[in-house]
């Protein structure tokens, strides 16, 4: 196959142009061209008046691709073998090995190993993602949160209720592999290609299904509403688990543990380190959401382009490294979305945002977030970072007002230091509520100060990011985890033979595709 990079491709572009421009490039005639698939599509927004893709092709052509290839003397061109993922060799695992999360890194971890026949046992201590849909929903209309089915506990994990925004970065046959399986479960074919592909919440949850069904076709079993509480070893070897579930303490026994608990099971950290299994601190970082209005951020990124139908809602990524030694970051930013409450603990506010498929909500917003060190933290104790959230979560809570109202003020007003008596062009869409309240009674000093500076830097790489009437809701606390359930070369855990700490809660990856990355290598080692 042969593949072109960086192609300039205006944005109503069609198969048959796409297939002129390869022909051109490649000095072929067009009927030599057999199949193109586009393998990279990005917007490239770098000049506003010619708004247009860049694309990565694969062309597959009559005749000796080499010779074609290699005649041009085009750095764009090169010759490609394709390299599919493939499965490790088969091994008969003499216990079903266990897999507790059903996140994305859980769930590929158990599709791997029941595609190899090891038929693996899923716990999730949460409930399916349709039953899930409708604690979220009341928690949302009415503040009444179910700490055991949330945005962060059940089916899908913590990113069922997002953006559904795919970090893919180099294109290796692992996350092809992740790609393909999201698309055969429910997911838009178009993540295949895009170089920000998004699946949005809607679609999220009828994909999350069509894996756990392909799972359980394969052998698998999956329970939800069953809490792992604890790791069974003996002499440095993995035995099995304990877990709760309907109430009820009962333990299976195993020889394989996958443990993909999410960055938010803090009861299951502290079960785990009286379990043995060892546990530290990870730096991590903490702030705020800042929101938009959407045709605003559109207007920034695109100019005159921004109404085009073939761009959508616009994004956008900044880094501000300041001289007090912290970075400020702009996260999981949610094009057309809304701003989500996303606690799992009772009396606690907890900021995310999300957005559907299509992207259309009034506002656009973004987590704005500050790195923490561990003398921040004030302790050297392990859960020490979990501390510091569930202070700042209170205190957000009551700054709020209570009710699962969350704190906001109009970015002006932080900037200033004044209070906000009233909203300007942006309402939040945050639910169940908010309250008006100064983000320096919840937030501390040093965290607020290098927001305010990151600010002003960001409004200079962005004119009009600096919006007055920008709303910021407070607290974001989760971005990532604060811990990491330490592992070895084997990926196994520090001391524990056959237990395999995965996935975001463990501190090995950060976000949907590297955490199903992470599942995959996880099984990979279980199988080899
Ligand atoms: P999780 O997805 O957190 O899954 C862990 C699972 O383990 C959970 O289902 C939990 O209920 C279960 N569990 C925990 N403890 C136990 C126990 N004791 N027993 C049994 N089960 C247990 N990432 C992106 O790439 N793109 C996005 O657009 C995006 N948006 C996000 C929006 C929101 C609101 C949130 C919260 C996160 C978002 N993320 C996004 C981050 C992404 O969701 C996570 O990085 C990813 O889900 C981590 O995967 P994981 O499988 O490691 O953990």
């Amino acid at each position: 196959m042969i593949k072109i990079t960086g192609l300039a491709i205006p944005l109503d572009y069609d198969l048959k142009l796409l297939a002129d421009i390869v022909a051109d490039i490649l000095h072929i005639d067009g009927s030599g061209i057999e199949n193109i698939k586009i393998s990279k599509l990005s917007v490239d927004a770098s000049d506003k008046n010619n708004v247009c893709f860049k694309a990565s092709v694969d062309a597959y052509v009559s005749g000796d691709e080499k010779a074609i290839a290699f005649k041009n003397r085009d750095k764009r061109i090169s010759v490609e073998a394709e390299s599919p993922y493939i499965l490790p060799e088969r091994k008969f695992l003499k216990k079903r090995p266990i897999v507790v999360g059903c996140g994305p890194a859980g769930l590929f971890a158990a599709l791997l190993l029941a595609q190899e026949g090891a038929r693996p046992i899923l716990l999730e201590r949460g409930l399916d993602v349709d039953s899930r849909k409708q604690s979220v929903f009341k928690f949302w209309q009415t503040g009444i949160l179910d700490t055991r089915s949330n945005v962060q506990f059940g089916e899908g994990g913590a990113g069922a209720f997002s953006d559904g925004k795919l970090k893919i970065g180099r294109r290796d046959p692992r996350k092809m592999k992740i790609l393909s399986e999201l698309v055969e479960a429910g997911a838009p074919p178009e993540i295949m290609y895009l170089d920000k592909p998004h699946i949005g919440t809607d679609r999220l949850n009828e994909t999350v299904k069509g894996i756990r069904r392909k799972i359980i076709r394969m052998g698998g079993e999956v329970h939800f509403d069953a809490v792992l509480t604890k790791i069974l070893h003996k002499e440095g070897v993995a035995e099995g688990i304990g877990f709760i579930k309907n109430g009820k303490y009962e333990e299976l026994y195993t020889d394989n543990v996958v443990v993909a608990i999410g960055h938010s099971a803090r009861d299951t950290f502290e079960n785990l380190m009286e379990s043995g299994v060892y546990i530290e601190q990870k730096p991590f970082a903490v702030g705020v959401r800042i929101e938009h209005p959407r045709a605003m951020i559109d207007r920034i990124r695109y100019g005159s382009f921004a109404e085009h139908p073939a761009l959508g809602a616009a994004d956008y990524k900044m880094v501000v490294h300041l001289n007090n030694g912290r970075a400020v970051y702009t996260f999981c930013m949610c094009p057309g979305g809304s701003v989500i409450a996303a606690t799992s603990e009772d009396n606690a506010i907890v900021i995310n945002g999300m957005s559907e498929f299509a992207r259309d909500g009034r506002n656009s917003n973004s987590a704005l977030l500050v790195t923490l060190g561990s003398a921040d933290l004030g302790s050297s104790h392990a859960l020490a970072g979990v501390a510091f959230q569930r202070r700042l979560e209170a205190e957000a809570f009551e700054a709020g007002g209570g009710g699962y109202r969350a704190p906001v003020q109009r970015l002006e007003d932080f900037l200033n230091k004044r209070n906000s008596s009233c909203f300007g062009e942006v309402l939040p869409t945050y639910l169940p509520g908010t309250g008006f309240c100064r983000t320096d009674t919840y937030l501390p000093g040093y965290i607020t100060d290098s927001l305010r500076q990151a600010i002003y830097e960001m409004e200079e790489w962005m004119p009009g990011f600096a919006y007055p009437d920008a709303v910021i809701t407070g607290a974001e606390t989760r971005s990532s985890s604060p811990v990491r359930i330490t592992r070895g070369e084997s990926l196994e855990a520090i001391g524990i033979k056959g237990l395999y700490p995965c996935g975001e809660g463990a501190g090995y990856a950060g976000g949907i595709i590297s955490a199903a990355v992470d599942g995959m290598l996880c099984a990979e080692r279980i199988l080899e």
